[in-house]
């Protein structure tokens, strides 16, 4: 076990406005309530009455991700691995996001893998360390890079490799409506960037196991 304490080079630290200027709950409430009005929608009518309380309830869960620290949760990690060298990858982590341009759900998986370099994290951790950046408002290239970034510079393997395929609610419930448009972005880092093979074996990786 080892810890670390360098700072990656992402922003890691939420980046909205501190505790003190930060609304309180009955403020973002009352701004939901306004929000509703503006609809066109009765915001005294029985239905609405309770609305803006779990809409904040909502927000806390979709933006979770700003109270967590995504250094501390790779810092756990494991050395006796019995010489393991080879890639780890986990396909197929599910997750739901929000753009940060219009506040609509971007839903789809990432694809993690990296190649060790004496270290192991548990593998839950790649799926928290998802689950982290997507619970913030995002865009989907730079959520890709700091799952990729944090990753290297937390563990310093010899590779990492993060592809993401999703939809964005921008796309597909308004604008061009385009319902079956997938964005994919990808980060390789190290090995994966450097040698074709390493590369090529991660992407018939994720193939074969979509
Ligand atoms: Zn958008």
């Amino acid at each position: 076990m080892s810890s670390k304490k360098t700072s990656p080079v992402a922003p890691h630290k939420a980046s909205h406005a501190g505790a003190d200027n930060r609304p309180s709950r009955s403020e973002a409430e009352s701004a939901v309530r306004i929000l509703l009005g503006w609809t066109g929608d009765d915001v005294t009518r029985e239905g609405l009455q309770d609305t803006p309380a779990r809409v904040v309830r909502a927000y806390e869960e979709y933006f979770s991700g700003y109270n967590k620290d995504p250094v501390k949760i790779l810092s756990t990690t494991f050395s006796e691995v019995e010489g393991y060298d080879e890639m780890v990858v986990l396909t197929n982590i599910q997750f739901v996001s929000h753009c940060e341009h219009h506040m609509a759900p971007i839903i789809g998986k990432a694809h993690v893998a990296y190649l060790p370099n004496k270290r192991v994290v548990g593998i839950s951790k790649l799926a928290r360390l998802v689950e982290i950046f997507a619970k913030r408002l995002q865009i989907q290239e730079k959520m890709t890079a700091q799952i990729a970034d944090t990753l290297q510079d937390v563990l310093q393997p010899q590779g990492v490799a993060v592809m993401i395929e999703a939809s964005h609610g921008c796309m597909t419930m308004r604008g061009v409506h385009k319902h079956e448009a997938n964005l994919v972005t990808s980060r390789m880092l190290g090995a994966f960037r450097n040698d074709p093979s390493t590369r090529r074996e991660f992407l018939s990786i994720i193939e074969r196991k979509k």
